[in-house]
């Protein structure tokens, strides 16, 4: 059974975030002065169990999902993460369990977590240079504990492993040529995500975007690269190779080039609801019909009917007003 939105768009991606914690305060993401100690995280019984979860994701399969990503805050946050990645990896039709983490805890995971059905993992890492890299996370992680937590999975076949940089003008940008540098080679991708306007908390001005341009720039200072064709329809990075043969690149471009034409992403938050968009600002709750007794069909029904109500493209229409605001926090949402 295939679903469409009122764009003619396909439900093929399912992001369960898991968690709305995380063990870095990065600064475009969590800043320390709003999540802070008194801060009110979800509580525990707010969150949807793992049964919970496998249910809605059942039934995004039964809508034509075919891929999956574990998210967060962060995922390796949330006790037993194995258990529901077996469960995932049990439905039929799941053709990809993915994973989006910041590796803090991915070389104590890694092999668990393969273990029971993860196919991939997404890291995140915005600067080879350990002084900026520990600004960015402000908790003081060092960039070997993430390149050991890289390792790890790799070594347990998570690999190829996409490394994801959000880039901030005058922040991190310096380190757009030293990671490119660091993983050409290793049959890993870097990919640079132009920094976004997502939550309410981060402070997003335009001034602090580099453009994907400006980007690609950086990196054909030092060598020569050409673009690749996308791999699949809806693929969010565009796609670039060194021309000696040493690697791929990716370029997110969501605020200078948006692709929310190919978007086909459903969402769904730590407590239950459903986001059909990044940039949402409500959601539609399933928790309460699962605890008040709805059965898988019912799932179903109600999913069908966040699909083809969505008309969201939000970063096509970013320059327009009356855009929801506040809008959920990405720590929230996962990305
Ligand atoms: N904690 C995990 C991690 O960092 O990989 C998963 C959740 S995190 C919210 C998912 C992704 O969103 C990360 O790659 C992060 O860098 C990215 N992200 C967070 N805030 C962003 C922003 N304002 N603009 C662009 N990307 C952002
Ligand atoms: Fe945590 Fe990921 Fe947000 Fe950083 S980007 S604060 S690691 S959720
Ligand atoms: Fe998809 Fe919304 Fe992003 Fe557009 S702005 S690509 S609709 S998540």
């Amino acid at each position: 059974m295939s679903v469409e939105d009122t764009l003619g768009r396909p439900l093929r991606d399912f992001r369960i975030s898991v968690t709305d914690r995380c063990n870095f305060r990065c600064t475009y993401c969590m800043p320390k002065e709003v999540f802070n100690r008194d801060y009110e995280f979800l509580p525990r019984a707010d969150l949807l169990t793992f049964e919970e979860l496998t249910r809605v994701a059942k039934a995004a399969v039964a809508l034509g999902a075919e891929k999956f990503r574990l998210t967060g805050g962060e995922p390796l946050m949330r006790r037993h993460l194995d258990r529901l990645v077996g469960q995932l990896a049990d439905i039929e039709g799941v053709a990809d369990i993915a994973m989006t983490t910041n590796a803090a805890l991915l070389s104590k995971h890694a092999a668990v977590l393969k273990e029971a059905g993860l196919s991939r993992v997404t890291v995140s890492l915005d600067a080879i240079d350990n002084e900026v890299f520990q600004s960015m996370n402000d908790v003081g992680v060092d960039v070997q504990t993430v390149l050991d937590g890289i390792d790890a999975a790799a070594n347990v076949g998570l690999g190829p492993i996409k490394i994801n940089m959000v880039v901030k003008k005058d922040i991190n940008d310096q380190e757009i040529p030293k990671l490119a540098e660091h993983f050409r080679g290793t049959g890993h991708i870097v990919r640079f995500i132009e920094y976004m306007d997502v939550g309410a908390t981060n402070g997003w001005r335009m001034n602090d975007v580099l453009a994907a341009g400006e980007i690609l720039a950086r990196i054909e200072e030092h060598h020569e690269i050409e673009p690749v064709d996308p791999g699949y329809r809806g693929e969010v990075a565009s796609r670039y190779r060194y021309k000696d043969g040493s690697g791929e690149i990716g370029i997110i471009a969501s605020v200078t080039k948006p692709f929310c034409g190919d978007c086909t992403r459903l969402r769904l938050g730590a407590d239950g609801r459903l986001f059909t968009c990044l940039f949402g600002s409500e959601g539609t709750d399933i928790r309460g019909p699962i605890r008040d007794g709805a059965t898988d069909d019912d799932l179903v029904e109600i999913m069908r009917g966040v699909w083809e109500a969505r008309t969201d493209r939000y970063s096509e229409k970013r320059t327009e007003s009356n855009l929801p605001f506040p809008r959920v926090e990405m720590s929230y949402i996962g990305g």
